[in-house]
């Protein structure tokens, strides 16, 4: 089905509602990544120029439906403001002072920021209630948030009954989502690498079943590989298992098996005897992990391995890091893949989380051929689900 774009949608001195995420990590006040921010400016610009009012809702952290000061939205309104070159009201309570009331102030055209949306129980819980408050006066809501599409809130699905056909729609950053992610899950050019790294194979179950239909290599790195070792009788030392992840990891061996798609496991490893940034790092050269050790990273030979199958590869899906990235003596293997990756012809997705801070710690994000906004909802779209905020908008 079609969903109807902003740019076919009337804003035209409208009271327009859009939700975006601007869930950027702040510290002591400061925005330390304005990614988002960025990313989210050309629906903003688009939006404004037709819109009577503007107002913009967004989540930041975790506040669990109370009102804490850190994970308030205030410097996100203050950098837009800069950013917009415009004046840009930032409103605290949207609730219990109804938005109608400002909006119908006369007056100019006007961008409004609405205070954190998770302040308000009702956003995470769906409450109708919530919903209703929340799309009190407006003529249209528009969801360009896709990193939160999956998640049925108030502000992503409940509200958007209050809206009638016509009045509902996706911004440019969920159209462009939706264009490449959608176009891997129908067809993708051979041969297709998916790369899966990351803590833990349950997390990750889902989309490898779904990815092992289409891909022809699956390699594996990060936490996950010992878990796939150990399956395959190799020691592992202390590494992180999921003991109880055995039957998965046969399912996926039996299901590649069936479609002939390869998997490669790390052959060698960096290790360390204890879980710390400072640990002393150590190769071990061959895939065994002596009692007493823990993998932390994929080892040399397994990054020139990698790198053969990923210089063959026409598409590559990579999600999660191949090693505790976070720590220098532990993030070769997931920078030397960002990096192999950046140099590859290949059409490359990034698909959001861990992997996304790391191609942009590794400088090559712009050397992709899309780096997805959203982990969970990028690896739930292509676990073949519908996301429940497109769901809504679907529905209508
Ligand atoms: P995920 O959110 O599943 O993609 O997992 C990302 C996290 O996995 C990162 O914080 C990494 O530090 C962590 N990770 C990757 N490799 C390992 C490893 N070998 N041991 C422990 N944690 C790891």
């Amino acid at each position: 089905m079609q969903i109807p774009s902003l740019a076919k949608l009337n804003l035209a001195n409208k009271n327009v509602l859009l939700r975006l995420d601007l869930n950027v990590p702040i510290k002591d006040g400061v925005i330390t990544d304005d990614t988002r921010i960025r990313a989210a400016l050309p629906t903003i610009k688009a939006a404004l120029e037709q819109a009577q009012n503007l107002v913009i809702c967004s989540h930041l952290g975790r506040p669990k439906g109370e009102v804490a000061a850190e994970f308030s939205l205030e410097p996100v309104g203050v950098e837009l403001a800069k950013s917009l070159d415009c004046e840009v009201h930032f409103v605290e309570d949207y609730i219990d002072t109804p938005l109608d009331q400002l909006m119908q102030t006369p007056g100019g055209k006007r961008c409004i920021l609405l205070e954190n949306l998770r302040f308000h129980p009702g956003e995470t819980a769906n409450d109708v209630d919530f919903s209703r408050q929340l799309a009190r006066g407006f003529d249209v809501y528009i969801n360009d948030a896709f990193g939160t599409l999956h998640r049925a809130h108030a502000s992503t699905a409940g509200v958007v009954e209050f809206f009638k056909k016509g009045q509902v729609g996706i911004g440019g950053l969920v159209e462009q989502e939706l264009a490449v992610l959608g176009k891997m899950r129908r067809e993708t050019e051979a041969p297709f690498a998916v790369v899966m790294g990351g803590a833990k194979v349950s997390d990750k179950m889902a989309v490898i079943l779904n990815l092992i239909q289409s891909c022809n290599h699956l390699i594996i790195g990060g936490a996950m590989s010992y878990t796939f070792l150990k399956y395959k009788g190799v020691d592992v030392g202390n590494s992180r298992v999921e003991e109880d992840k055995m039957e998965l990891i046969r399912t996926i061996y039996e299901e590649a098996a069936r479609r002939r798609v390869q998997i490669h496991l790390p052959q060698d490893h960096v290790i360390a005897q204890s879980f710390a940034a400072d640990a002393e790092p150590k190769e071990t050269g061959g895939e065994a992990i002596p009692e007493g050790w823990m993998g932390l990273d994929i080892g040399p030979k397994t990054r020139q391995a990698y790198s053969e199958v990923l210089a063959k590869a026409k598409t590559v899906f990579w999600n999660g890091p191949m090693g505790v990235f976070e720590w220098p003596a532990f993030a070769q293997g997931t920078l030397g893949l960002a990096e192999t990756l950046a140099q590859s012809a290949a059409y490359t997705i990034v698909g959001g989380g861990d992997s996304v801070a790391a191609v942009n710690k590794a400088n090559v994000a712009d050397r992709m051929n899309h780096v997805s906004t959203g982990g969970g909802a990028s690896l739930e779209f292509l676990e073949g689900k519908t996301l429940p905020g497109l769901r809504a908008i679907e529905r209508m």
